[in-house]
């Protein structure tokens, strides 16, 4: 449905904190809430030292350490392809190359709900998902893009990563490394089994009081997968296959990347949204917050954008903001964006796991977290010194959340004085057309109109109006959290 839309104002009024109501366990005896997950999770990232874990896990497989490996990083060409690099094992293995997940690392991710696939894969029940199989609402992507989140699988094909950032509170226990140095499953077999595991969670919600019986059915045919759970799916080396696979499945693909390597930006294969995390503006922020393996860390993440801006599909730029880290960096984030020249750009507030305000060894506390009308604030800044090719096109109050969208590209102009209208929203069926047609295509080709109640400004702050806000009486208020 088409809707004529006006630039209202923005937010005016001062938002509480962002805040939902407790998962009502007893719905679903089988599933650990997913805030007690996190608390757990956060608690054991108070009580670890990454670099010094990493480190171990190197050493007793016989790689060599982040010392060695940063000395031949620089010694070797600033960018060079993943497959190339030479951070050879100190023993050589016949029984050939170790897998990813070790069996502590599997009872750990096990224990925290995550559905392991082979030997470096997973997926996991996102909270939007259940929320609205019972009709309480979206995530962020239903509002910005139109994603019904109940039909929407959030995966990864590498629990691996790169960097070990300050606010991913998963890596304590999932492994980190520069290359691809793993046993390799085959792509069909992830999105196979991807797909069983996520229909099997779906599963266990039929017949659950509250949830719709509709939702239920449309939920057990995935339309979306967010490759963003946790690692970095990029590195893995079948990662055009996977997402073609998804794609003749009719599956769109929203997939994340930490920007380090700019070689597999570069060959990518169109996905439905490529995504690049902007965790900080300048080279030391970036440092301090991300905790890159990498010495030539910013040469690749600048590497990375300038391949994005070379893609033709939907680019994405996420922000994470952490108070008193990464917010008074406006300018240089403007130059970061004249650079990559994203399509959107998704600013949110850091979550907050930890239990107490005293902190952890990430710096973090719950004074990091800016509240939404600050994230508001800050892009309203960033849009003005952007000469008006950005602004200000929808948010997501619930999840302290808020797009940018390239005004040129994604507003159209009223004909005849009539409003114009956003249109961030996707029109998936043209999107898997045109993937699948093999024809050059462009982020313009495939987009939809995006709804009043979507907009910026709209007094729902980006809440469905065809869901219900639950709010359950005298239930214990948590940060929000979940979701990707
Ligand atoms: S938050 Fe991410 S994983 Fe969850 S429903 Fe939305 S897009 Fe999917």
């Amino acid at each position: 449905m088409r809707h004529q839309q006006q630039q209202q104002p923005l937010l005016k009024k001062k938002p509480a904190p962002i805040v939902i109501e407790e998962e009502e366990d007893e719905e679903v005896p089988r599933m650990v809430p997913y805030y007690e997950q996190q608390e757990e999770d956060a608690e054991a990232l108070r009580s670890k030292d990454w670099v010094t874990e990493a480190n171990k896990q190197d050493e007793e497989e016989g790689y060599s350490s982040d010392e060695e490996q940063g000395a031949a990083a620089e010694e070797a060409p600033a960018l060079v392809d993943l497959e190339d690099m030479v951070f050879a094992p100190k023993k050589v293995k016949e029984e050939g190359p170790k897998k990813m997940l070790t069996d502590p690392l599997r009872k750990a991710l096990t224990k925290q709900n995550y559905k392991l696939i082979g030997t470096h894969s997973a997926v996991k029940m996102c909270r939007w998902t259940k929320s609205m199989l019972r009709g309480r609402g979206g995530c962020y992507k239903h509002t910005f893009y139109g994603i019904n989140s109940h039909q929407c699988m959030e995966a990864t094909p590498s629990l691996a990563c790169a960097n070990k950032c300050v606010f991913c509170w998963r890596h304590h226990k999932n492994p980190v490394g520069r290359e691809w140095r793993w046993a390799t499953d085959p792509p069909d077999m992830i999105v196979t089994q991807a797909l069983e595991k996520h229909t099997n969670m779906i599963k266990e919600f039929k017949g659950v009081p509250g949830v719709i019986p509709a939702r239920f059915a449309e939920g057990m045919r995935p339309a979306h997968c967010a490759l963003s759970l946790v690692g970095e799916p990029i590195a893995y080396p079948y990662i055009n296959d996977l997402c073609n696979m998804l794609h003749q499945r009719q599956i769109s693909s929203f997939l994340v990347t930490n920007a380090q390597y700019p070689d597999k930006i570069r060959d990518m294969d169109p996905v439905t949204q490529l995504y690049v995390s902007i965790d900080a503006a300048t080279k030391d922020t970036l440092q301090e917050i991300d905790r890159p393996l990498f010495k030539d860390f910013w040469e690749r993440f600048l590497a990375s954008l300038d391949e994005l801006s070379r893609k033709g599909q939907r680019t994405v730029y996420r922000l994470t903001l952490v108070k008193k880290m990464n917010m008074d960096e406006i300018r240089d984030y403007v130059g970061l964006i004249a650079r990559g020249k994203p399509d959107f750009i998704e600013v949110k507030g850091v979550t907050y796991c930890g239990t107490s305000n005293s902190g952890d060894k990430s710096g973090l506390t719950m004074n990091s977290v800016p509240y939404h009308e600050e994230v508001v604030e800050f892009t309203q800044m960033l849009c003005e010194q952007t000469a008006g090719d950005y602004e200000v096109a929808s948010e997501h109050a619930h999840s302290c959340c808020v797009l940018i969208a390239n005004k040129k590209k994604f507003f159209k102009e009223g004909e005849d004085g009539a409003e114009g209208e956003w249109h961030t929203w996707i029109d998936y069926p043209k999107f898997h057309q045109l993937a699948a047609s093999g024809e050059h295509f462009t982020s313009k080709d495939y987009m939809a109109p995006t709804p009043d109640w979507a907009v910026m400004g709209h007094e729902s702050g980006g809440f469905a109006p065809y869901e219900t806000r639950h709010k359950r009486q005298g239930s214990k208020m948590v940060p929000v959290v979940g979701g990707c």
